[in-house]
């Protein structure tokens, strides 16, 4: 008796059955293998979930963009590809992918996690935590911080999670602005959009925050220029991407004072070198690209009701613009 070679791959031959190729490193699998069988299960779709399939066969990739799959040519019978992170610059520019892309949207996971982050530090700057937690010379300076209202925040990038901050830091009150590409009406805030758009955003805000993609429009946005636009010793908070910010324009701001403070998740190079100067300058925190991440069992939730939708005829959620670039 011959043998499909084919068999020893669990992908199915029933085209109605949805092959989904899971493409990420290994520990990924292990994470999501248990969350997406069960969010697929309760589609009550027919699927094969693997991580190995011919690539003829399969109809979606679950993909994380360090996977080793960068030649999308030989998935013939590819439907989508999902992306398992909301950033999507590794991938975006690839010419062998010509099928929808989406991106990451997990509001229960992925989004509450960057409002804690962004809010708890948006509240230390706020609040000038680091001067009580750490104070060798035991300084008694009993000086009240402002309060919310007067203190001006702005967040560049009022997409899912930049809204979703821009949220929570109006409900406790602080004057908010914000920076779109196009034209936004978030209720409590001022929001501007364009390129026209970013002086106002930024002109004499205390804390600014950056949560926009990677691309090349919005590579270096704040920059010599932008942050002498800022209130004198504000603080700035990127959990967005490395290259919105122009490094040495940042320390040049940090060293001469006109910027307080900054903490930054996210670099041109990750993990941060270990002799960037950023790692030793007093006046930054480093955080290793953990603002944020997607949780398994709320995210598989949106990928397999995703692939379910798109199975029976809708359109996908959240897909990238290809041409935008996010
Ligand atoms: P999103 O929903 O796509 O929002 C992106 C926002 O940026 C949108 O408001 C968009 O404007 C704006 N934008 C894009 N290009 C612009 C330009 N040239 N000028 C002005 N505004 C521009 O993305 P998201 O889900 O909020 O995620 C934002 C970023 O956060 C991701 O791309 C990723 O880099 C980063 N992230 C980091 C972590 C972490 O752990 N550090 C975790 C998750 C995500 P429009 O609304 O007009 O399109």
């Amino acid at each position: 008796m011959s043998i499909d070679p084919d068999d020893q791959y669990q992908h199915s031959k029933d085209p109605s059955m949805p092959n989904i190729l899971f493409a990420a490193p290994q520990a990924r699998w292990q994470e999501y293998e248990a969350p997406l069988k069960s969010a697929l299960m309760a589609t009550g779709l027919a699927y094969e979930l693997a991580t190995d399939m011919p690539a003829e066969t399969v109809d979606y990739i679950i993909y994380a963009p360090n996977s080793d799959i960068q030649d999308f040519t030989p998935y013939t019978r590819l439907k989508a590809v999902l992306n398992l992170w909301a950033g999507v610059e590794q991938v975006v520019e690839n010419t062998t992918l010509t099928v929808p892309l989406t991106r990451m949207v997990d509001t229960e996971g992925l989004t509450q996690g960057m409002v804690e982050w962004v809010t708890g530090h948006v509240l230390r700057h706020h609040l000038g935590m680091d001067a009580h937690i750490v104070n060798p010379d035991h300084k008694w300076d009993a000086v009240a911080p402002p309060l919310a209202p007067e203190r001006r925040v702005c967040i560049l990038g009022l997409g899912v999670l930049g809204t979703a901050c821009a949220r929570a830091l109006i409900a406790l009150g602080f004057d908010v602005s914000g920076w779109a590409r196009s034209e936004k009406h978030i209720q409590g805030m001022t929001c501007h959009h364009g390129p026209d758009g970013l002086d106002a955003a930024l002109n004499d805000a205390e804390i600014v925050v950056l949560l926009l993609p990677s691309t090349a429009e919005t590579e270096n946005c704040l920059n010599a220029r932008t942050l002498d636009l800022l209130a004198d010793g504000a603080c700035v908070i990127n959990p967005g991407r490395g290259p919105l910010i122009e490094d040495q324009a940042l320390l040049d701001a940090l060293d001469r004072g006109q910027i307080h403070h900054a903490t930054l998740d996210v670099f041109r190079v990750e993990p941060l070198p270990r002799d960037h100067p950023f790692w030793s300058h007093p006046k930054v925190t480093v955080t290793p690209h953990i603002a944020s991440e997607t949780r398994p069992v709320t995210a598989a939730r949106e990928i397999a009701q995703n692939i379910q939708r798109y199975e029976r005829g809708d359109p996908l959620q959240h897909l990238v613009d290809r041409t935008a670039g996010y």
